[in-house]
């Protein structure tokens, strides 16, 4: 059988927990993968190593697809989000965060189906930031015509291989005139002259919120720059159960890298609760990504597998402690492996 290479990189936090758990229920559901460990964050720090090794880099070019868990980035000091120099420095300008309601997590709403698309490369996070005065500090927010372009031509092919019939572009262009006038021309741009047929929409992200929290159902595919994808993700995440089940990918013209949406939650590291789905989830979608890339119906199998396990764990009311249940992380994957190991017999 042909194995595909992929690097894993465990993270920090809570990383090493879910990211295991991942690794469990792929090799449960005989997922033809191969990982190759390589280690960012603190972890690598730990390591006596940079805090994003080279060799951690080259491995992802080389191998193509990574699976990641969550670094902790250092508030208001240290070093630069690892998150967001991975996604620079491989150029993974589409963040892509599915978030839908799952069978037996109750939630507020019961039609929940987006998809957010983030640009990854820019905005606020470019990191230039500096010390005007003692007393004044500025940061730049960068936009440029070739990142606002590539992120709304990207979008619009995505909804349309995908079906998707709206696109709304959440933005503050009445007071970022200039950048985020940008990032909305490009967008109206593509669609005027290229993807007539999918309806768009541009939502000042104030309203835009309320309007999420009030009625998600009136949104299809949410398109936004760096900060405001950031943002909105987390806000989404709480829509359908919060952030353990809400998976994501970084995409490039060659490169992806898969992770959940949430953070290191050092709150919970090391306990053995973290709820390991949005990893597994963004696992899937890893598998997807292989099986379209490569054309591999074995990858497509085990995704497959790996997701009616996962709906048919939850519908059965096998929940971990984040989603109102009383599994720890490993309860949950046993219970996600004996239903994916039920499915073969
Ligand atoms: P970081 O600094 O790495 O972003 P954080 O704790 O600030 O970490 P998140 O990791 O996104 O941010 O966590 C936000 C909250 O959600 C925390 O209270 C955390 O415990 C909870 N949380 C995040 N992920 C999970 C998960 N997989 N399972 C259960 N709870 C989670």
């Amino acid at each position: 059988m042909n194995s595909h290479d992929v690097v894993l990189i465990p993270g920090d936090g809570i990383g090493p927990e879910v990211t295991d758990a991942a690794s469990r229920v792929l090799e449960a559901a005989g997922a033809p993968v191969r990982f190759q460990v390589h280690h960012a964050g603190l972890a690598a720090l730990d390591r006596g190593d940079e805090v994003l090794p080279e060799s951690t880099v080259d491995a992802i070019r080389h191998c193509g697809v990574a699976l990641k868990g969550p670094c902790t980035t250092p508030v208001g000091e240290g070093f630069t989000s690892v998150n967001v120099q991975l996604r620079q420095k491989l150029n993974l300008f589409a963040a892509v965060r599915p978030v839908r309601n799952l069978d037996g997590v109750s939630t507020r709403f019961d039609d929940v189906d987006l998809v957010i698309i983030r640009e990854n490369t820019e905005g606020l996070y470019s990191g230039v930031e500096n010390q005007v005065t003692p007393d004044v500090v500025m940061s730049m927010k960068v936009a440029t015509e070739t990142a606002c372009d590539r992120i709304a031509r990207w979008s619009f092919r995505f909804a349309t291989r995908r079906q998707r019939k709206k696109i709304t572009v959440f933005h503050k262009a009445n007071i970022m005139k200039i950048t985020d006038g940008l990032f909305l021309r490009c967008a109206r741009h593509v669609h005027q002259t290229e993807y007539p047929n999918i309806e768009y929409e541009e939502v000042i992200i104030d309203a835009g919120c309320m309007k999420l929290v009030q009625d998600p159902s009136q949104f299809d595919v949410l398109l936004l720059e760096n900060l405001y994808g950031d943002v909105v993700s987390d806000l989404c995440a709480g829509l359908v159960g919060g952030l353990g089940v809400v998976p994501g990918a970084n995409i490039g013209e060659e490169l992806a890298v898969f992770e959940a949406v949430h953070g290191s939650a050092p709150d919970i590291a090391g306990q053995g609760v973290a709820n390991p789905l949005a990893v597994t989830m963004s696992s899937v979608m890893m598998l997807n990504h292989i099986a379209e890339s490569q054309d591999d119906p074995v990858c497509r199998d085990a995704s497959s597998r790996i997701k009616s396990g996962y709906n048919q764990t939850l519908s059965d009311g096998c929940l971990t402690g984040d989603l109102g249940g009383e599994l720890d992380t490993a309860g949950f994957v046993n219970a996600l492996v004996e239903r994916i190991e039920a499915s073969d017999s």
